[in-house]
C-alpha cells in the first residue's frame, strides 16, 4: 500500500511513525497510509518556507507570474487527473469534482494578474518637491489549513495569490483527502516554482498547532468547521499572526409565492444534494412563504426520488459521505428530525447505492414542517438533508435567516424585483443569490460569510485576498537634484 507523506523543499520526505488511513468512501476500502506530522516535521516545513522566502520575494513579478501561467496551463491540461483524485478520496461525483477544479483554476487565472493587482500609487509634489508613493509587499511564510470537502478548490482560493504576491506557503490539507495537495505540489515543481516556496504538511492538530504558534509563520488562512475556525483565529492572532478563518454554515433559500416553482424545485435539489450536501454553500433550509409549500414539497420530492446515489465514477448524481462516522452522524440527525415531529417526505436511509463494497451512503432526504427549535434546523448537518420550514410572510422568512448564528450564503427565489432588492439590502449574510441557489462569487470577487461563518476581516480571493497576502508601505521622498545617469540605447525590457 502506498504511503503519502509531506512535500517539503521540493520533494517528498520520509513518513514518521504517526500514521492514519485514507479510504475511498464509495467502497469503504483503505487506499493509502498517511503520515501525520510531528512537531519536528511541521518545523521542517516552516524552515523550508522561511529559507525560500527572501529569494522568492525578490524574484521579479514577471518571472513569478510566468510560473503562475505555467501552473495554469499544466492544471488546465491535466484537471481530469486531479478531479479523479478528489472523487476517489472525497466521494463527490466526477463532474462535480471537475467543477471544483475549474473554480480553483479561476483563482489561478486571477492571480496571473498580480502585476496589476499589486500596483501601488504615486503622488508628485505632495509637499514642495516631496513625493509620496505606496507599495504592497509580501508577508513571508503563510499557512493554509483546508477542510475535507474541497481538496483542490479551497487550497486554490489562497495559494495562487499568496505565491504570486511573493509569499511562501505551507499547506496543511485535511487528513481525509491528502493526495490532491501533493499532486498540486508536483505540478508547481513542473511549472518551475523554486523548491521551498510551496510545501505540503500532512497531519492533524499537531501540525495545525505548530503552524499557529510558530514565530516564522506570518499569516494563516483557515477553512473548516466553526469551532475549529474560532480556535484557529484566537490562537493564531494571540501569536501575532494575520488570520482569515472561514467557518461552517446553515444556508437558507426563500421561495416567495410568485416564484417559478419548477425552477425553485430544481435549484433546491441542486443546492441541497449536490456533493451530498457536503458544501459550505449547500442549501439546508428552505423557507416556503405563503401557501406554496404543498406544491413545492411535492415537486422537490419527485425530483429527489429520481436521483441516483452511488460511486462517483459510475455516472451517478450523488456520491457517498466522506467517512462512516460522518454518515452515522447524518443518519442520527434524520432519526432526531423524525422524533422531533418533522414530516419525513423522502428517507435517504433506505437508499440502495450503485456501488461495490461497503461505502458510506445516505440518499437525498427531505423533511417538511420543520421548526427552528429542531436540531435538524439548528445544526450544520453537512449531508443531503433538506428541511422545509413553512412561514407566513417574507418578513418572517427574513427574520429566521437574520436570527441564525451563521451567515455564509443565502438565496431568494422570486420574480419581484422589489422583494429581491430588499432581501439583498437587509439580509445579514455574506454571499447572496437572487434566483441563484449557490452564489459562489467569481475569483475576482471575494468569498466569505458573516457572523459565525468567518472570523477575521478579509474574505478569500478577489481584492480582499490580495490585501490579505500583502501589506502596505507608504514612502515619502525628497531629492535635492537629479542624479540618475548612464547610457543604454537598447529597447527597455522586463527582467
Ligand atoms: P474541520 O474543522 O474538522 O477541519 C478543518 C481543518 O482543521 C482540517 O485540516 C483538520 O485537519 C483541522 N482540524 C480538525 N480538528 C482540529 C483541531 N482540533 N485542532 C486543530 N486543527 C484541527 O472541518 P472539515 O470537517 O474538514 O470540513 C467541513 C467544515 O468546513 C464544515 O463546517 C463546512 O461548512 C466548513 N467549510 C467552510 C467553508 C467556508 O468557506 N466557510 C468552505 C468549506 C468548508
Amino acid at each position: 500500500m502506498k504511503t503519502i507523506s509531506h512535500w517539503i523543499n521540493g520533494g517528498y520526505v520520509p513518513a514518521g511513525e504517526r500514521r492514519t488511513h485514507v479510504t475511498n468512501p464509495a467502497t469503504g476500502k483503505v487506499t493509502a497510509e498517511l503520515a501525520l506530522a510531528s512537531v519536528e516535521d511541521a518545523q521542517a516545513a516552516v524552515a523550508a518556507a522561511t529559507t525560500a522566502y527572501p529569494a522568492w520575494r525578490d524574484t521579479s513579478l514577471t518571472r513569478r507570474t510566468q510560473i503562475l501561467f505555467s501552473f495554469r496551463e499544466l492544471l488546465n491540461a491535466r484537471k481530469g487527473e486531479l478531479a479523479a483524485i478528489v472523487t476517489a478520496e472525497h466521494g463527490k461525483v466526477f463532474d462535480d469534482a471537475l467543477g471544483e477544479v475549474s473554480r480553483g483554476l479561476e483563482v489561478v487565472e486571477f492571480a496571473c494578474g498580480m502585476p496589476h493587482l499589486m500596483k501601488g500609487s504615486y503622488t508628485e509634489n505632495a509637499s514642495t518637491q516631496v513625493d509620496i508613493h505606496s507599495v504592497r509587499q509580501a508577508l513571508g511564510p503563510v499557512a493554509i489549513i483546508s477542510p475535507f470537502n474541497f481538496p483542490a478548490m479551497v487550497p486554490m482560493w489562497f495559494f495562487p495569490l499568496a505565491i504570486a504576491a511573493g509569499n511562501t506557503v505551507i499547506l496543511k490539507p485535511s487528513e481525509k483527502v491528502p493526495t490532491a495537495a501533493g499532486w498540486m505540489a508536483e505540478l508547481w515543481k513542473e511549472a518551475g516554482l523554486p523548491d521551498g516556496v510551496f510545501n505540503v504538511l500532512q497531519g492533524d492538530k499537531v501540525a495545525v498547532d505548530t503552524l499557529l504558534t510558530h514565530p516564522d509563520v506570518k499569516a494563516v488562512s483557515f477553512v473548516g468547521s466553526t469551532p475549529i475556525a474560532k480556535y484557529v483565529y484566537e490562537t493564531a492572532t494571540a501569536n501575532g499572526k494575520r488570520v482569515q478563518a472561514l467557518g461552517g454554515a446553515k444556508n437558507h433559500m426563500i421561495v416567495l409565492p410568485d416564484a417559478d416553482l419548477d425552477l425553485a424545485a430544481d435549484a433546491a435539489i441542486n443546492a441541497g444534494f449536490g456533493s451530498a450536501g457536503e458544501r459550505c454553500m449547500a442549501i439546508s433550509a428552505l423557507l416556503a412563504v405563503g401557501g406554496i409549500a404543498d406544491g413545492l414539497v411535492a415537486k422537490i420530492a419527485q425530483r429527489a426520488n429520481a436521483l441516483r446515489t452511488g460511486d462517483g465514477l459510475r455516472g451517478c448524481d450523488m456520491g457517498p459521505l466522506v467517512t462512516s462516522a460522518h454518515r452515522d452522524k447524518v443518519t442520527g440527525y434524520v432519526d432526531a428530525g423524525e422524533e422531533a415531529g418533522a414530516t419525513l417526505v423522502v428517507d435517504g436511509r433506505t437508499v440502495t447505492p450503485d456501488a461495490e463494497g461497503d461505502g458510506y451512503f445516505i440518499g437525498p432526504t427531505l423533511f417538511d414542517n420543520v421548526t427552528t427549535g429542531m436540531s435538524i434546523y439548528q445544526d450544520e448537518i453537512f449531508g443531503p438533508v433538506l428541511s422545509v420550514l413553512r412561514v407566513e410572510s417574507f418578513d418572517a422568512a427574513l427574520a429566521v435567516i437574520n436570527a441564525n448564528p451563521y451567515g455564509n450564503g443565502t438565496a431568494v427565489f422570486t420574480n419581484d424585483g422589489g422583494a429581491a432588492r430588499r432581501f439583498q439590502n437587509e439580509v445579514e449574510v455574506g454571499m447572496v443569490g437572487i434566483n441563484v441557489p449557490v452564489p459562489v462569487p467569481m475569483a475576482y470577487y471575494s468569498f466569505g460569510g458573516w457572523k459565525n461563518s468567518l472570523f477575521g476581516d478579509t474574505h478569500a480571493h478577489g481584492t480582499e485576498g490580495v490585501s490579505f497576502f500583502t501589506r502596505g508601505k507608504a514612502v515619502t521622498t525628497r531629492w535635492a537634484d537629479p542624479s540618475h545617469g548612464g547610457i543604454n540605447l537598447g529597447f527597455p525590457q522586463n527582467a
